[in-house]
């Protein structure tokens, strides 16, 4: 779950911020005080002292709206939620006093400063679907503890405001900058960045920049990632049906989890016709005890739906979830069923990728099916 803690200790200078659960201690450590003079930290400190409440007010507008990827409409290439937070973005910029431009509904961006160079602060306002399991409403930005809770609290509509309030101090305190400084607001940054392209095929990129994602204090590169299909026509349906359920097999008649390429499934579900449901029940309720994961079973006329619950994490840090669709696989791959391709399929992905995150194995098999490249 996203929550961003918006309280900062009088003494530490330390920011907490909560993850799915996972608190994380994030030093800040102030490091613009040892290069620039005493006052200058000082008073800049103190300008964002003073706009903590309208930082939080504005990160809350934010999250507030939905900005999941839909289907495009007419100045809206990503959808209506998406171009809805990119528009809030700028319009917050332009109330604090920024000059603001939408590059037709794709990107946008606030400036301040003179010169011919000017640094880029990446941030992005589209967010992953939610998914299901939230303790507090993910589009609610409701504040409890101390943290604000929802969507894209931390990635990355609060980095987001937290610079454009930073470019904002920066302006008050009257430093003198040497480049223009621009925070760029993208709304395509969770499914391929076509925000960017558009964004250079305008515009001339940043001499530098950094990007205020999800992370604090400064993300200066991002991985990459590869979005692929391991698709297979399942042509060998289960045949036999007669014999085999008098032999007790189990037919899998459906099949389901996950919701994005980039998040780790936290719900998955099957569904088996058989003879013997209690069966499937009792083996699932001692598969759970044994391995820890919280798989349940019930039968309805006949059919036994078994579900799995997991936890989402962001696809960059695949090792902080726990994936509802390998544990639903690890079951299913010690049931007797019947023979066809998805029993393959099943047999296939539990053997080469199983709980793996790192792709160590899927790797190694495509390393064996390359041919041999010239250097
Ligand atoms: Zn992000």
């Amino acid at each position: 779950m996203d929550s961003i803690d918006i309280k900062r200790e009088e003494n530490e200078n330390t920011i907490n911020f909560s993850d799915y659960g996972i608190d994380i201690d994030i030093s800040v450590s102030y490091s613009f005080c040892q290069s620039m003079n005493e006052s200058a930290a000082e008073k800049l400190n103190k300008l964002v002292d003073k706009d903590k409440d309208d930082l939080i007010n504005s990160t809350q507008e934010l999250v507030r709206i939905k900005s999941v990827s839909g289907e495009p409409e007419e100045g809206a290439p990503f959808g209506e939620g998406p171009a809805l937070a990119l528009d809030k973005a700028l319009e917050i910029a332009r109330s604090l006093g920024f000059n603001t431009t939408n590059l037709d509904g794709y990107i946008g961006y606030a400036e301040y400063g003179q010169g011919p160079d000017y640094v880029g602060v990446l941030a992005h306002v589209d967010v992953v679907a939610e998914g299901d399991g939230w303790k507090y409403p993910p589009y609610g930005a409701e504040i409890h503890d101390g943290k604000m809770y929802g969507r894209g609290t931390i990635d990355d509509k609060g980095p987001a405001m937290a610079a454009i309030y930073a470019l904002k101090a920066v302006r008050d305190s009257n430093l003198s900058l040497t480049k223009r400084v621009r925070v760029i607001f993208g709304s395509d940054e969770e499914t391929g960045t076509a925000d960017v392209e558009h964004y250079l095929d305008i515009e001339a990129p940043p001499v530098s920049g950094f990007t205020p994602d999800a992370n604090f204090p400064a993300i200066y590169a991002e991985k990459g990632i590869l979005t692929f299909d391991l698709a297979r026509n399942l042509t060998t349906k289960p045949s036999d049906m007669r014999i085999m359920r008098i032999l007790f097999k189990k037919n899998l008649t459906a099949l389901q989890g996950g919701i994005a390429y980039n998040i780790v499934p936290d719900e998955a579900s099957a569904e088996i016709i058989t003879r013997t449901p209690y069966l499937v029940v009792a083996a699932c309720r001692n598969f759970a005890k044994e391995t820890g994961y919280n798989l349940t079973a019930e039968v309805a006329n006949g059919t036994v739906s078994i579900n799995s619950v997991g936890l989402a994490a962001h696809g960059s840090v695949p090792y902080k979830g726990k994936n509802a669709v390998m544990q639903l696989f690890a079951f299913l791959g010690t049931l007797p069923l019947i023979s066809s391709d998805m029993k393959d399929a099943i047999d296939f992905i539990n053997a080469k990728i199983d709980m793996e995150t790192d792709g160590n194995h899927l790797a190694w098999l495509w390393r064996m099916s390359l041919p041999e490249t010239s250097h």
